[in-house]
């Protein structure tokens, strides 16, 4: 059975389930840029995780450094317990991660049946990889509609359902995604989140998400980390964040008006 069809853990305790990807004390810069420092996180089977953090926080690197498309400085990164740290991007791929950057990318000279097939490369069950295009167009029927079109003609929100369609064909152990809301309409990010939900769920895909949308993010993810200038600097269960004053006030926009201004913000060390 593939790791992308075995059940959720029982339980539901996020304690219980396997440790599928780890993070400990990651460093990742640009040149002199530091742009993520001290990172630790831990996503486990079955969860939908998700980091929150504003514009520039750091989030596309966490992902990029976790996918091997850049070298951390310090620290580790395991996936299924194995050390992946700086490894090869296509050898971690063989290892089971998928990875949706943040702009989409797919191929846009190939059909949307081809870009599909190219997700599929590292698989040799043919039998599988029928089934599993069937699913994805089960999951997004515009994608079947537009099968033999080239990917390029596709809208924004088509393209971004190709590449996480794309991302789910290898059959991962653990999908990243980035920002899948960029540049896309509210109702139309709530369509993607909304079978992006279902697909983990029914699926027990395990998904690190990372967004600037931190309504959707919450709502969609099972645990939730905040990130900062780089560091961590609030984690728990989507649930209890989602009552956080300072989620509400900062990332929500649920400003209690008067009383916590943006001077405050700015000052404001610890987080509650
Ligand atoms: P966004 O939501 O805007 O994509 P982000 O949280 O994903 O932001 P990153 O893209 O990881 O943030 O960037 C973190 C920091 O690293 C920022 O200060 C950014 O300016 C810097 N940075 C990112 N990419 C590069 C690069 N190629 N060269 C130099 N600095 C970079």
């Amino acid at each position: 059975m593939s790791a992308a069809l075995q059940p959720v853990a029982a339980g539901g305790e996020r304690a219980e389930a396997e440790v599928i990807l780890e993070l400990a004390n990651v460093e990742s810069a640009y040149g002199p840029i530091k742009a993520i420092r001290g990172v630790s996180l831990v996503v486990r089977r079955g969860e939908i995780v998700t980091v929150l953090g504003s514009n520039g926080a750091g989030k596309t690197t966490i992902l990029k450094t976790i996918s091997g498309i850049i070298d951390p400085r310090k620290g580790t990164v395991k996936l299924r317990g194995e050390n992946i740290t700086a490894m090869d991007p296509s050898l971690i791929v063989r290892r089971g991660l998928s990875h949706v950057p943040e702009g989409r990318e797919v191929f846009p000279l190939l059909s949307v049946h081809d870009n599909l097939l190219m997700g599929a490369y590292t698989r040799r069950d043919r039998d599988g990889v029928a089934r599993d295009i069937e699913m994805v167009y089960d999951y997004f029927p515009i994608l079947r509609e537009r099968a033999r079109q080239d990917a390029g003609l596709l809208s924004g929100g088509q393209q971004q359902m190709l590449a996480i369609s794309r991302a789910l064909m290898a059959a991962p152990a653990l999908m990243l995604l980035d920002e899948p809301s960029l540049g896309l309409s509210p109702k139309l990010t709530k369509e993607i989140f909304e079978i992006v939900v279902r697909i983990n769920r029914e699926r027990g895909t395990t998904m690190l998400l990372v967004e600037q949308n931190a309504n959707m993010a919450l709502n969609a993810a099972d645990h939730g980390y905040v990130l900062e200038n780089g560091r961590i600097v609030m984690e728990d269960s989507c649930e209890r964040l989602r009552e956080k004053e300072d989620i509400k006030e900062f990332y929500l926009g649920m400003k209690d008006a008067g009383a916590r201004g943006e001077r405050r913000w700015k000052k404001k060390k610890t987080w509650r």
